[in-house]
């Protein structure tokens, strides 16, 4: 059996397009270009890199987009400063603090200070505790109005966009880091799945992983999830982003044994990764219309 392929880049060809409407509609309803400001402090190049595909696919779609770089030495309070200043900023609807932050500096502190609705990339504690709160899907509302990191919410919209069942399947996490691992098995619990979440210090990895109707790996390491690791036909979500000594791209998943055995698989690349940015946009989309329909 050969998986079926869960195509991010096709689905984030047609999100664009429907972006494009929602951007529209929303510059004729507000008579306002959504805004979002990513700040880092250095110039590692993953990061560069990130804000420059960021740049371009925000301002494709008719959205504005600032960077607001500090030297790599910038001090805790600089950075704060920056962060409250453009929280404070009425042209500014959503706000990314790049990672990783100068080794001094204190990330924690730095999130704090984000305004909780222009935190686009869901990591205040308010939007992670809310996440944390939120009602199972079918129940009344509990919270609402919180942002979930862009990452999983990618995740899962292409669960629901292939029509996956997820209530009461038996989903594994592999990975509890807040951007990634954490939100996505809150996710997969909001929508009634049962979960388990593995880590670096799991016993027996690979048993827990063979009973996962619905996998994600999210962990860092290629190749790490092998074949015999995941049940015949289970759906595959991988999120990892890993490069080999050629500078290819691969996942946590290796991708060509699994997709043997898997149902549907996430490609890497073109699997989770086209997905991030389009969720990244609703977020500032969202973002914008929480703003100006509070004023
Ligand atoms: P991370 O913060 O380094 O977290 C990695 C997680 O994997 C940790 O929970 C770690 O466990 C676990 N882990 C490490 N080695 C393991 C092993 N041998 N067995 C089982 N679990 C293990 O990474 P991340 O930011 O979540 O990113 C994970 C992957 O997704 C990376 O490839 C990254 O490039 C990609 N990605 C990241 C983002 C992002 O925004 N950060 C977005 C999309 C994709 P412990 O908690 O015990 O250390």
């Amino acid at each position: 059996m050969t998986a079926i392929i869960l195509d991010g880049r096709e689905l984030s060809t047609t999100m664009r397009a429907e972006i494009d409407e929602a951007v529209t509609r929303f510059k004729d309803k507000y008579s306002v270009t959504p805004a979002i400001a990513v700040v880092r402090a250095g110039e590692d190049p993953a990061s560069v890199s990130y804000a420059n595909a960021i740049r371009r696919t925000l301002e494709k779609r008719g959205m504005d987009f600032s960077a607001h770089v500090l030297p790599e030495t910038a001090s805790q309070e600089a950075i704060v400063e920056l962060v409250c200043q453009l929280s404070a900023d009425t042209n500014i609807h959503g706000i990314m603090v790049q990672e990783p932050l100068p080794k001094d500096i204190d990330e924690a502190a730095v999130k704090e200070v984000l305004a909780p609705e222009k935190d686009v990339d869901g990591v205040h504690p308010i939007n992670a505790g809310r996440l944390m709160q939120v009602s199972p899907a079918g129940r009344p509302p509990g919270v609402l109005d919180y942002f979930v990191p862009a990452s999983p919410a990618g995740g899962l919209e292409i669960l629901k966009r292939y029509n996956v069942t997820i209530s009461g399947k038996h989903a594994v996490v592999v990975g509890r880091s807040n951007i990634v691992g954490k939100p996505m098995a809150l996710l997969l619990l909001r929508e009634n799945a049962t979960v388990t979440v593995a880590h670096s210090r799991t016993p027996d990895l690979a048993e827990i992983c063979r009973r996962a109707d619905i996998f994600c790996a999210a962990v860092g390491r290629a190749k790490i999830i092998t074949a015999d690791m995941i049940k015949p036909g289970a759906v595959v979500i991988d999120f990892g982003v890993n490069f080999d000594a050629e500078g290819n791209m691969l996942g946590d998943v290796d991708f060509e044994a699994v997709k043997e055995v898997a149902g549907m698989i996430t490609p890497v690349p073109g699997g989770t990764g086209p997905m991030t940015n389009i969720m990244l946009m609703l977020n500032v989309l969202e973002a914008a219309r929480r703003q100006l329909e509070q004023n």
